[in-house]
C-alpha cells in the first residue's frame, strides 16, 4: 500500500512497539516522504514507525486465548462450580472455582495427579488426588 505523502501531525494506522498491537498513531516526523517517527495514541510511546500486521495474523493472535474464554464463559451460565480442592477428583469438561484463579474449565486430565485447567488468566496445571 501505497500513502500518499504522509504529513507530520496526523493520524495513521500503525503497530504499537509497546501495546503489541495496530493502533492509532501521530505522526512525529517524516524522512523522504517516508514515515519516521510515530507517536502510539493509546500509550504515547514515541518510536519508529511499523507497518500494522496483516489482518489475518491479528485475527489469528486475538483468537487464541481471551475470546476461547469468552466463548467458553457463556457455557457456564447455570452451571454449579466445584469448590477445587486438591484432593478432589475432576472429569474432563468440570467447572471449578478456584480460590484464587476464579472459575476455570478442565480441558484434560494429565497423568494421574494433574489436571489442565484453562482459566481467564489462561490454562494451569492443577494437582488432584487422581484416585
Ligand atoms: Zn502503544
Amino acid at each position: 500500500m501505497i500513502v500518499a505523502r504522509p504529513v507530520v501531525g496526523s493520524t495513521i494506522e500503525a503497530r504499537c512497539t509497546r501495546c503489541c498491537q495496530n493502533l492509532p498513531h501521530t505522526v512525529i516526523s517524516v524522512k523522504e516522504n517516508h514515515l519516521h517517527r510515530v507517536q502510539c495514541a493509546q500509550c504515547d510511546w514515541e518510536h519508529s514507525y511499523r507497518p500494522p500486521l496483516s489482518l489475518s495474523t491479528a485475527s489469528m493472535e486475538s483468537s487464541s486465548g481471551a475470546s476461547e474464554w469468552q466463548k467458553l464463559k457463556a457455557t457456564f451460565a447455570g452451571r454449579k462450580a466445584i469448590r477445587y480442592s486438591i484432593t478432589r477428583n475432576y472429569e474432563v469438561e468440570a467447572l471449578i472455582d478456584h480460590p484464587h484463579f476464579g472459575l476455570g474449565l478442565v480441558r484434560r486430565i494429565k497423568g494421574k495427579y494433574m489436571v489442565e485447567v484453562l482459566f481467564e488468566s489462561g490454562a494451569k496445571l492443577m494437582r488432584c488426588n487422581g484416585g
